[in-house]
């Protein structure tokens, strides 16, 4: 077996259930997933729309799908069917997208705004100003926000990853207020991958992203 069953163990008891465990498992098979689904995970996420689209049609049905990646407009259409929950959004554009989709596939898709909060200059999201100046979201019938998902700089000094999650928390707070009117199901702060996520727990996480410490580490190169 290729997944990591002793460190499966250990994350969910210092979970404790007060944050929902993401098993992300991006480049690796789909024996490795059931493996893990056997286990009882069911909440995994994936960066790549045609690698989940393959593994939804092989894989149980009771999966809850996260899409964590960065998401194309043009690839929302084959997600939409059956994604649980979209943690990347990034632009206005985008959210109109999933909801066109959404509404052509007759359901509501839940979505998380992706904040940028890393002091590195790659990473997607909304800033903390474009965020409070998103507009008309009472406007988009099937798209529910559920929250923020913020990724930390990929550091070592665990001060920054520290104070750039307090920042992420701090925000939450003030755009749940916001929102709050609009949508009373705001209730999601994802933050914390494999490196990190002992920090972002302390921090207010109620939603982690682990792949590494689950599945072992990906190699891009095969
Ligand atoms: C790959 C990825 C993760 C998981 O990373 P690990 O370090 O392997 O735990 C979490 N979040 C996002 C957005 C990712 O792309």
């Amino acid at each position: 077996m290729a997944i990591n069953k002793e460190n499966y163990e250990k994350i969910i008891a210092e979970l404790d259930s007060k944050a929902t465990l993401v098993a992300v498992s991006k480049t690796k098979p789909v024996e490795d997933i059931q493996a893990l689904y056997d286990l009882g995970q069911r909440d995994f996420g994936e960066n790549y729309v045609q690698e989940l689209v393959d593994k939804e049609a092989l894989l149980p049905k009771d999966i809850r799908w996260h899409f964590i990646g960065h998401l194309q407009s043009n690839k929302v259409k084959y997600i939409a069917p059956f994604v649980h929950l979209i943690h990347g959004v990034d632009s206005d554009n985008l959210l109109k997208e999933i909801n066109k989709q959404a509404i052509k596939n007759n359901r509501t898709i839940d979505c998380l705004l992706q904040v940028h909060i890393a002091t590195e200059e790659t990473k997607f999201g909304f800033s903390e100003k474009e965020l409070h100046q998103l507009q008309g979201l009472n406007e988009l019938s099937n798209v529910s926000i559920k929250g923020l998902m913020g990724m930390a700089s990929f550091s070592s000094d665990m001060n920054l990853v520290r104070s750039e999650f307090k920042k992420l928390k701090v925000l939450y707070e003030k755009v749940n207020a916001q929102f709050s009117i609009l949508n009373s199901q705001f209730s999601i702060l994802s933050m914390g991958m494999s490196g990190d996520y002992k920090i972002a727990i302390e921090e207010g996480s109620n939603m982690v992203r682990i792949g590494s410490l689950l599945f072992g580490e990906r190699n891009y190169s095969k």
